[in-house]
């Protein structure tokens, strides 16, 4: 990804329009579009005011119908759902959602092309760019125009405005904690917009390219997602156990939190990657981040700065962590953990 991105703008006539007309490459499980394909849709509408916003969703089967119908009432911008129905997408692997989406702009109709910089995105958006011969726009968290960006750099220590120049479609991965959905727009009883079925009849007879499906694990659905989750709690390498870890697991469960890690703790082997957070791992941006036994290295600050409240408890006064920290403790985890587990009331 990050070899693609560093690919120098091109430089081209065809320069973006000012009116709009975006493609979100859209997320969904069990029959649900995802939070964060609804983060892109808030971004792509806020490219330009008459931006027409189509969302396009893969898959197969009633969980692609019902995910098609939750798309085209989602939020009130969605203007078109394009529906590409076949067993080639049962699986979201990038390399036939790459072939979708250049089949798709084949037309030419779009003049952006959005997903969130979630693994999926970050794994679709830079192929579907390389075959459309365009450099994309990653982790993008402002909008300033329709060709007018801002992203962060140096694990998020500085911003940079990137102006595209390039040619049509303009291709970005945004970060969904700095597109926020509007309660509003979630209360809000909107218009269906239509569903269309996509012709898969062009599509590249080598979709799949040299890519096979091996398997699909997906997060424990009894915890909240890490990336959306109101509550985060974070436990570091002075957890110093897997076994330990459990109380970290014990006290999320207590407020109905999501679990996150530092890199240390999962090279540890105390959690799986999926939980890490940070430059290298997932961006949170919480109402509230309790981290226990976390140092505060500026790769894990870059994944939760944006925290509303963040609560740190480190044994060591002078951790870099109590310097971002709106509440800081100095004092032995093993202690302050079963305490609060023991003081926060059943839920
Ligand atoms: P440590 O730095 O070892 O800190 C452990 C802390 O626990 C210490 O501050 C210690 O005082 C405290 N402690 C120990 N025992 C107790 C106790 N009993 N009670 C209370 N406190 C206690 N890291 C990430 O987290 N996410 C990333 O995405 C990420 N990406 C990276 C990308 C690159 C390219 C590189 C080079 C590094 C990356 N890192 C990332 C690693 C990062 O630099 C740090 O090494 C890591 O965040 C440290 O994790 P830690 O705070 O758990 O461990």
């Amino acid at each position: 990804l990050n070899a693609l991105s560093k690919r120098p703008l091109h430089f081209s006539t065809t320069l973006i329009s000012r009116s709009a007309s975006t493609l979100v490459l859209a997320e969904h499980e069990n029959g649900s579009i995802k939070a964060q394909t609804v983060s892109a849709v808030v971004a792509a509408k806020s490219l330009s005011e008459d931006n027409s916003v189509s969302l396009l969703l893969a898959g197969s089967g009633q969980s692609l119908k019902d995910a098609a119908k939750h798309a085209a009432s989602c939020h009130p911008s969605v203007s078109q759902v394009l529906v590409a129905d076949s067993d080639k997408f049962k699986y979201p692997i990038a390399e036939p959602w790459a072939k979708l989406v250049q089949m798709i702009q084949q037309s030419g109709e779009y003049s952006h092309i959005v997903s969130a910089s979630s693994s999926f995105g970050k794994n679709v958006l830079p192929r579907a760019a390389a075959l459309l011969d365009v450099s994309p726009i990653t982790d993008v968290i402002e909008i300033s125009s329709s060709s007018q960006f801002v992203r962060p750099i140096y694990a998020g220590n500085a911003l940079c405005t990137v102006r595209y120049t390039g040619a049509n479609p303009c291709m970005l991965t945004i970060r969904s904690t700095s597109f926020p959905i509007p309660p509003s727009s979630a209360d809000s009883k909107c218009n269906e917009a239509p569903i269309s079925e996509v012709d898969l009849s062009t599509l590249d007879e080598d979709y799949l390219g040299k890519s096979r499906y091996v398997g699909h694990t997906s997060q424990d659905a009894e915890r909240p997602d890490l990336g959306s989750a109101r509550v985060v709690v974070t436990g570091g390498r002075g957890l110093k156990s897997a076994e330990n870890f459990k109380m970290v697991e014990k006290l999320a469960e207590k407020l109905g939190a999501a679990v996150g890690a530092t890199r240390a703790a999962v090279d540890a082997g105390f959690v799986p990657n999926d939980l890490q957070v940070g430059q290298t791992g997932k961006i949170v941006a919480p109402e509230l981040y309790l981290a226990f036994g976390v140092s505060g290295a500026i790769q894990h600050i870059a994944g939760m700065r944006d925290s509303k409240v963040i609560v740190a408890v480190n044994r060591d006064a002078d951790a870099p962590i109590f310097q971002v920290a709106d509440y800081g403790l100095v004092g032995d985890l093993f202690e302050v953990i079963p305490e609060l587990i023991e003081k926060i009331p059943e839920k």
